[in-house]
């Protein structure tokens, strides 16, 4: 039940959120007292642990708390149920702040410093309810600025499911969505605080479905064509491709379907592979030879294959214009300060990742600003990148030494070290926007760099071709 103030107070109230909200200091202050707001929300998203393009209840919740903020919320972009953008404001400049909120399958994990499950499907091992609730913090927190300041300006929130394997942006880019929008901004959960220029894997990924004929696998075997022959080719003939192909690639699939029991042949058997580079003409090129080796391996075991395109994103391409000032604005912001029970916590963890000690120096401090980084890993943040200037952090939301797609950065990630990490990114993301509404002209220069970095004859092609979001991918 709500309370009734009297007049005198909503207004006392109401002007005091206003002044609250007039330099940059007041906006660090403000995301200080709304940490607890915020890292229930994100705790809310971390049980929920809903996989890509289920994330009903985790967009619905991050829509709520946009709109209850005074946003006008658009779902269901690019024909993706769980796809939102969430805007205030009017005019040039646009900018975008991007969020994402899905789980990944098979790392349920208890907010514990040991390896117990949670009993679901799913586990945010890559922190991506952090993500969206720090993306959104900041979204608000410069509504709010540009309000109390009476500045013009759009600022949007993306709402961007199924980041792990789903590619949600990459249709949300290719439906035009970004279009208008003349910054993006973006981070990433992770074991240390950083904004560095990023890098990523460009990557195509597909399943391979083989078709046989079932047959008794004793007494009739001669009349079987078994899928499962199929797919073990296809991946012999892969693992044998990996000497013959540029370093730096990543190539690897998990058997989605290998047949129900030994004693039947299995007339159907799926596998599901990725292939990755630094480039997107090699992993082109790389997918390529792959599906001719799925084609070779059905026609060896006298099965059939079709394939389906799943992902494919593009590299991420840096824009240093804006990334020095996310870097400036992440170093007045600062790292993590951990409390006695969090350093007990981390502690435990640190061991489990084979640490003699907790290293509280990479949470506490900045990384070094480097102009290139490697990453080995894929975002769909890369098609955005080569859309609009683009720019983001990473913040130490789990304990340092954490690798990402663990039960460790599950573990962290739903309890105070998550939250901590995730206000740094709000409040570096809130101030870098600020910083950008505050001179337009940055915009000019960024969109120079990107033209000059995608190059005058760029045209954006989207890796998964034309295909309608794979919304079904973790069904
Ligand atoms: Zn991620």
């Amino acid at each position: 039940m709500k309370k009734f103030l009297p007049l005198s107070a909503l207004l006392f109230l109401g002007a005091s959120t206003l002044l609250a909200q007039e330099s940059k200091d007041d906006v660090l202050k403000d995301l200080d007292a709304k940490t607890k707001k915020y890292g229930e929300i994100a705790h809310n998203i971390w049980d929920f642990a809903e996989m890509g393009y289920l994330e009903e209840q985790s967009s619905g919740l991050l829509q709520k708390t946009l709109a209850d903020a005074g946003f006008t919320v658009k779902k269901g972009i690019a024909g993706i149920p769980t796809a939102f953008v969430a805007e205030y404001g009017s005019g040039y400049p646009v900018i975008a702040i991007l969020g994402e909120f899905d789980a990944l399958p098979g790392l349920s994990q208890q907010a514990v410093p040991e390896k117990v499950s949670a009993g679901k499907a799913a586990g945010h091992a890559c922190g991506h309810h952090l993500f969206g609730t720090a993306s959104t913090a900041a979204a608000i927190s410069v509504k709010d600025w540009l309000k109390s300041n009476k500045i013009q300006g759009t600022i949007r929130f993306y709402g961007c499911p199924a980041e792990e394997g789903g590619s949600g942006k990459v249709y949300m880019v290719r439906e035009g969505v970004f279009n208008d929008v003349d910054i993006a901004l973006h981070w990433h959960p992770g074991a240390a605080n950083a904004a560095s220029a990023g890098a990523a894997l460009a990557n195509k990924s597909a399943k391979f479905r083989f078709h046989g004929v079932s047959a008794h696998a004793a007494g009739a075997p001669d009349k079987g064509r078994s899928a499962l022959d199929g797919v073990e080719a296809m991946d012999m003939m892969v693992n044998m491709m990996r000497e013959h192909i540029p370093q730096d690639t990543r190539i690897h699939y998990v058997i989605t379907n290998g047949g129900k029991a030994p004693n039947v042949v299995p007339d159907f058997a799926e596998v599901y592979y990725y292939a990755r580079h630094f480039s997107r003409e090699v992993v082109t090129d790389i997918f390529d030879r792959i599906v001719k080796a799925a084609e070779g391996a059905a026609l060896g075991t006298g099965t059939t294959m079709e394939y389906e395109m799943i992902g494919g994103t593009h590299e991420l391409l840096p824009n240093l214009t804006v990334q020095k000032i996310m870097y400036d604005n992440l170093t007045k912001v600062g790292g993590v300060t951990y409390t006695e029970e969090e350093k007990a916590f981390g502690e435990k963890i640190s061991k489990t990742l084979g640490k003699e000690t907790l290293d509280l120096a990479t949470a506490e401090n900045i990384q070094p600003y480097k102009e290139s980084a490697q990453a080995y890993g894929s975002t769909d943040v890369g098609d955005v990148s080569f859309t609009v200037p683009t720019a983001g952090l990473g913040a130490a939301t789990w304990v340092p030494g954490t690798p990402a797609h663990s039960w460790q950065a599950v573990a962290a990630g739903g309890m105070s070290i998550g939250t901590k990490g995730m206000m740094v990114a709000a409040k570096t993301i809130a101030l870098t926007a600020i910083d950008i509404f505050q001179n337009p002209d940055t915009v000019k220069a960024a969109k120079a760099e990107l033209e000059e970095r995608r190059g005058k004859d760029f045209k954006y092609v989207p890796m998964l071709g034309n295909r309608p979001p794979a919304l079904d991918y973790r069904k």
